[in-house]
């Protein structure tokens, strides 16, 4: 039973209060952080190829800029709503918090199916949206990125249009953006390099041999795609994969590269040579031993939880797994990776980025991946650590997410403490 399609802010807010209550903090830091500070919401008219007009409806909810300017992608997705972005905005504040990136939690949508769309039709809608919500974006202000079924050419086109609104060149505004209009080298694959050093780190952690073991990727676009070609370099077999319409599974390990050609050749990943298809809920019971969804929120119930065999868990999607699912998860002593810090490698990236575009001086594959290895490790360890250490101290079962939760809101309360957010005592 897929949950109801308002319940990821709810499930969101339950755990920042829980988090708060946990840390013993100021109850001021849950008041502070349980909305989002702004959402706004657009009308984007756009003419069609036919000469029609169809009016679009786009977010940007900006959670909190304690840290630094709001960040976070823009999704262009037929199920796109105010709740669902709201929730994706918390998120990002608490992964820029969780990986020490200088920035707040900001999210974008627009409520359309971009495969339904001509390129035209697809630039004046990002044109649009950035026009409609020009004055709340900007280098210093909120900064947008990729995100599902948008890419550096959407990024190109936003970019572009916020210049030409404002008068000036301010690439910056923008990250995901291609290399020739001031993007960085490695963002494209920075997601999945982020998640692969997250999965090689919790691997270590457990004893699992990646060059033995068997990978479930849901979701084959940009994160889930590239995730299967890096972690088919360290060795693994990639047994299942899905997109959204439906999964293609083989025991004996499928090739990542002409995955990704049947894809572009057919649409989709079912039907690969040598693959059954499943349906999504045999995919998530088949058996591997690092299962990584990689596509929407709340995939991940607490039934599909139960037939899981995988030890690991990474999630390169953000909020895929719902709070029941969690607590099963638990139970069963899966290590998950949570959202924000598995998927961070992009965000890291992004920062990468916009320091690049503000001083206008660019750095070499070589610098970007070392310092995004830097940071993913560094993160990965301080949570890992903060979860072992809790499982020793508290009575009830405490997880990764809840580690990781517990990183971001302890550096969020103390600057808002420094900042003078919080009152007097
Ligand atoms: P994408 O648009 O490149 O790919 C999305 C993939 O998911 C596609 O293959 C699509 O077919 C598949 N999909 C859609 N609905 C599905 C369903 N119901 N079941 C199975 N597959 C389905 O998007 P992406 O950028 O790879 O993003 C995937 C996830 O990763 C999202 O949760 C996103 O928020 C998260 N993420 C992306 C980035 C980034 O930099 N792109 C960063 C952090 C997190």
């Amino acid at each position: 039973m897929p949950v109801k399609k308002d319940d990821s802010f709810a499930a969101v807010q339950k755990q920042l209060q829980r988090i708060v209550g946990m840390l013993n903090l100021e109850p001021e830091v849950y008041e502070i952080l349980k909305e989002p500070k702004r959402v706004v919401v657009v009308s984007i008219p756009v003419e069609m190829d036919d000469g029609s007009v169809k009016t679009f409806i786009g977010y940007r909810s900006q959670h909190n800029n304690v840290l630094g300017p709001y960040k976070g992608g823009i999704r262009f997705h037929p199920d796109v709503y105010f709740e669902e972005v709201k929730a994706l905005s918390v998120w990002m504040t608490m992964k820029c918090a969780v990986v020490g990136s200088p920035f707040g939690g900001g999210k974008g949508g627009i409520t359309v199916d971009p495969r339904k769309m001509s390129q035209r039709e697809l630039e004046k809608l990002a044109r649009g949206y950035v026009r409609a919500v020009a004055n709340n974006i900007g280098s210093e202000k909120d900064i947008p990125a990729p995100d599902v079924y948008t890419n550096a050419q959407i990024m190109a086109w936003m970019a572009d249009e916020y210049s030409k609104v404002k008068g000036y060149n301010d690439l910056g505004v923008v990250t995901g953006k291609p290399l020739n209009m001031g993007g960085s080298v490695g963002r494209n694959e920075a997601t999945a390099s982020g998640v692969m050093i997250t999965i090689r780190e919790a691997a270590d952690a457990i004893g699992l041999k990646l060059s033995e073991a068997k990978v479930a990727v849901q979701g084959y676009g940009n994160a889930g795609s590239i995730l299967a070609t890096l972690i088919d370099g360290h060795g693994s077999s990639i047994v299942a994969v899905s997109d959204s319409s439906g999964a293609a599974y083989n025991p004996l390990g499928m090739d990542p590269k002409e995955l990704l050609q049947h894809k572009k050749e057919t649409g989709s990943v079912i039907n690969f040579p040598g693959s059954q298809t499943l349906s999504t809920d045999e995919f998530f019971a088949v058996d591997c031993d690092i299962l990584v969804p990689a596509a929407l929120e709340n995939q991940i119930n607490e039934e599909r939880a139960a037939t899981i065999k995988a030890k690991i868990v990474a999630e390169a999607a953000n909020g895929p797994t719902t709070p029941d699912a969690d607590e099963v998860l638990t139970e069963k002593g899966i290590l998950l990776i949570p959202d924000i810090l598995c998927n961070a490698g992009g965000v890291t990236v992004s920062y990468f980025e916009w320091v690049q575009n503000n001083y206008s001086y660019y750095w070499t594959a070589e610098e970007v991946a070392e310092r995004l290895e830097n940071t993913m490790v560094c993160s990965f360890k301080e949570v890992y650590n903060l979860y072992t250490d809790q499982c020793k101290c508290q009575t009830e079962p405490v997880s990764m997410r809840d580690g990781a939760y517990m990183l971001a809101v302890t550096r969020l309360a103390d600057a808002m403490r420094v900042r003078g957010w919080l009152g007097h005592p």
